[in-house]
């Protein structure tokens, strides 16, 4: 039986880890659950799963939440904010904690639960590009697991497992192409956040989502990669697949191309996240290559799509450069989806700052530095979209 702990619990990545959770009730117990202001979702899965301790992000709707779960026998202990994610993050006996959080806010919760000595199952990918050159250090120091839930990475690392050291030549990352893979890049002016919420084969969380579409969910995993499995970036390919069967593939020193093939279900690469070196049997449905089809590949267009040029752009940069990229995407994103923004001033805005950013970058930046442009490159998003209105 292995305690886990669920940060961002009432979101996609966090349903689907309870889902699993329900599955398998002799293998997986929950000690902690932590969200952000999703209380009546919250409180039914408090009532399920029976956590020890509880945080809710957004600390007006603690009388809410209090009052959804007054008829519980027993009852969490429930915490607020920021501070009282992380508590949730470093709480008791949980071996694993899933990060699924969406973007940067997940980072000091991520920080506390390393340093209480918890594995990581990593789906919050901003998290570890904002804060690689902290969280790196404090893996190694702390011996904790940082186990890659993203499904491309959970892919690489499957098929890494048994590779010897040395043994990696490339990593090539499948991306599904988003929303609109096959629109012409004339009618990209015009999409609404409506179409761009439309993803053709994944169900996810609306940041993510709005990712895809601009491809920057692949530049952040183009990052996400160098930093979890130490390759460099002209070693690191982008293949557009379509039909999201193959997860991503790796090519060895002898040019053999080993891939990891399933359906579009991220429980799989959670499952593996959280079970890892065992593999666990499901009864999900099984993967069938003549119903999946053809399966295609094309390159990915950098004119239409210069969101992945610019992850590679700040990735070669290094630094705090990611945490900027990563941070002015978000705000972009938030600006789009409230409709403030266009579809195509999400990269035009994230390349003028990080252009903007440029010299004031550092190499071996602590955690205040890369709060601190966070903060910076959100403002700088703010200032560059009042310009352009
Ligand atoms: P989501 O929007 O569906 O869920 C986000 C969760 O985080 C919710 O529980 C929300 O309450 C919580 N949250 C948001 N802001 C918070 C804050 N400031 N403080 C505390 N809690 C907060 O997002 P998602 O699609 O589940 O994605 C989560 C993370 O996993 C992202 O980093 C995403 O890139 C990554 N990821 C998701 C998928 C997927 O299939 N959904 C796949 C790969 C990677
Ligand atoms: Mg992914």
């Amino acid at each position: 039986m292995k305690a886990i702990t669920i940060l961002g619990s009432t979101g996609s990545i966090g349903t689907q880890t309870l889902d699993i959770v329900t599955d398998n009730p002799d293998k997986f117990r929950v000690v902690g659950l932590a969200a952000g202001s999703n209380v009546a979702l919250l409180a039914k899965q408090i009532d399920k799963f029976q956590p020890e301790i509880v945080a809710l992000g957004n600390e007006k709707k603690l009388a809410q939440l209090k009052e959804a779960i007054a008829f519980l026998p027993n009852k969490p202990q429930i915490l607020v904010g920021q501070e009282g994610i992380c508590e949730v993050a470093r709480y008791g006996d949980a071996q694993s904690v899933v990060t699924g959080i969406v973007g940067c806010a997940g980072l000091l919760p991520t920080i506390a639960a390393i340093e209480a000595g918890k594995d990581i199952a990593l789906a919050n990918k901003e998290t570890l590009i904002a804060g690689a050159p902290v969280v790196l250090p404090l893996v190694k120091k702390h011996q904790v697991k940082l186990l890659p839930a993203d499904s491309e990475h959970s892919a690489i690392f499957q098929c890494l497992q048994g590779i010897p050291e040395g043994g990696l030549r490339r990593i090539i990352l499948t991306a599904s192409g988003g929303s609109f893979r096959d629109l012409p890049i004339e009618k990209l002016a015009s999409v609404t956040v409506k179409d761009a919420l439309k993803h053709p084969n994944w169900s996810m969380g609306q940041k993510i989502t709005i990712d895809s579409a601009t491809l920057m969910n692949k530049g952040l995993e183009v990052i996400e990669a160098h930093y979890l499995f130490d390759v460099d970036y002209d070693r690191i390919d982008i293949v557009i697949h379509p039909q999201s069967i193959i997860h991503s593939l790796i090519e060895v020193q002898d040019t053999s191309v080993l891939a990891q093939l399933g359906w579009a279900d991220m429980r799989l690469p959670l499952l593996y996240a959280l079970s890892w070196p065992e593999r666990i049997f499901t009864e999900w449905e099984q993967l069938d290559l003549v119903k999946a089809g053809d399966l295609t590949f094309r390159e990915p267009d950098h004119k239409k799509y210069p969101c992945m040029q610019l992850a590679y752009a700040a990735g070669r940069a290094g630094g705090l450069m990611p945490a900027v990229l990563n941070a002015a995407n978000e705000q972009a994103v938030a600006l789009f989806l409230s409709e403030k923004i266009d579809f195509l001033n999400i990269p035009r805005l994230i390349e003028q700052v990080c252009d903007r950013f440029g010299t004031q970058n550092t190499a071996q930046p602590n955690l205040d530095d890369i709060l601190a442009a966070d903060r910076w490159a959100r403002q700088a998003i703010l200032d560059a979209q009042i310009a352009i209105a």
